[in-house]
């Protein structure tokens, strides 16, 4: 027997965020699925360091900060955040819905759309055959530093990410290298500079040709742009940071029919979409007005959210303010 939940939010960013703490509000059993193993959407994957001017209650805020302060907001009501899992398929039953992942299998009265562009995937190397090192000797998401305590590391790209993997481990690895296809880094100058005076070795203009397993580590061939020479080199482990790719290719092969409009979700002004108790908001709808901004995705959660209670409990008492919730 899988657990039922009232609502299963698919996609984490702010739209799908904020929606799961206003069903935590009204009492909804509710997970959020995130395909990334960070919460927070566009603004945590694709722009952590720019400012936010736009979003209400803040008369600026990195969008690292605001994709926190959700996350914190959402785990305050008990909403589930399940991330670094992947919706697959959707099939519909009797009453509710079967949901698979790529790692597990849930039930859900109704489902709510909150997908963007698709689901965010980190970019990998263009080398065949590396699968079975990842995780080990190859890393696409950064996990727990131990993993690379005394080892030598070979760091690759060349955003303000990269950078800030290659300072973080300079006092934990033996040795921390940077490898980038551009002689000039796209970091912010402060970050560059950071760079320029720690131990790192920086190594650029060039690109990673192949890797290939060693008895102990990897060696991986450098191949310099413009020349073409290769350079061999050895390192322990390899964190690839090449940025995220979002595909919504997947919903496709979803055994549920949804009626898309320019490969977003169409919806009414409750944000039904055509399949019965599935709703849809943020970057992944489309309406007449719709603006692709934070501040639509906050309001259009909690309509979604109301919605689908009525639908589910009509009866059940409304929507109540924060503030009944928390000061008692
Ligand atoms: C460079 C840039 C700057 C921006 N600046 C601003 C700004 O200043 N102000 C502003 O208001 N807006 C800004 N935006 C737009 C804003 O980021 C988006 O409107 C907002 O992120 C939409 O939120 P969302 O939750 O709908 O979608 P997203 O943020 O795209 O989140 C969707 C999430 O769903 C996940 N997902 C999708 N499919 C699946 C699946 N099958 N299984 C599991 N997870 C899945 C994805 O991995 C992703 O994390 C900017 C956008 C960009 C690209």
């Amino acid at each position: 027997m899988t657990e039922m939940y009232d609502i299963t939010i698919i996609g984490g960013g702010p739209a799908g965020l904020f929606a799961g703490f206003y069903a935590g509000m009204r009492t909804a059993k509710t997970q959020i699925i995130e395909s990334l193993p960070q919460a927070g959407g566009q603004v945590a994957a694709l722009y952590p360091e720019k400012m936010i001017y736009d979003v209400g209650g803040y008369a600026g805020i990195k969008a690292a900060n605001l994709a926190k302060e959700l996350e914190k907001q959402t785990r305050l009501v008990g909403t589930e955040i399940r991330l670094n899992e992947t919706v697959v398929d959707i099939q519909a039953q009797a009453d509710f819905y079967h949901v698979k992942t790529n790692r597990n299998e849930y039930d859900t009265r109704a489902i709510l759309l909150a997908t963007g562009n698709g689901a965010f995937n980190p970019r990998k190397l263009a080398v065949e055959g590396l699968d079975h090192l990842e995780d080990k000797k190859i890393y696409y998401h950064m996990p727990d530093v131990e993993h690379f305590e005394n080892q030598d590391v070979l760091v690759a790209g060349g955003g303000d990410s990269a950078i800030d993997i290659a300072l973080m481990l300079e006092p934990i690895a033996k040795s921390v290298s940077l490898v980038h296809r551009r002689q000039q880094f796209r970091g912010m100058e402060r970050n560059v500079q950071r760079l320029q005076e720690s131990t790192v070795k920086v190594m650029t203009p060039y690109l990673i040709n192949d890797v290939r397993e060693a008895v102990e580590g990897i060696d991986v061939d450098l191949k310099e742009i413009g020349t073409e020479a290769l350079k061999a080199t050895h390192f322990d482990k390899l964190i690839v940071n090449y940025g995220f790719t979002s595909s919504n290719k997947i919903i496709k092969g979803w055994e549920i029919d949804l009626a898309q409009e320019h490969r977003m979700f169409a919806v009414d002004s409750l944000m039904h979409t055509n399949m019965k108790n599935i709703y849809a908001i943020g970057d992944g709808v489309e309406y007449p007005g719709k603006l692709r901004l934070i501040a639509t995705a906050f309001g259009e959660g909690p309509i979604a959210v109301n919605q689908i209670m009525n639908d589910l409990y009509p009866g059940k008492r409304g929507p109540v303010h924060s503030t009944s919730m928390f000061e008692k």
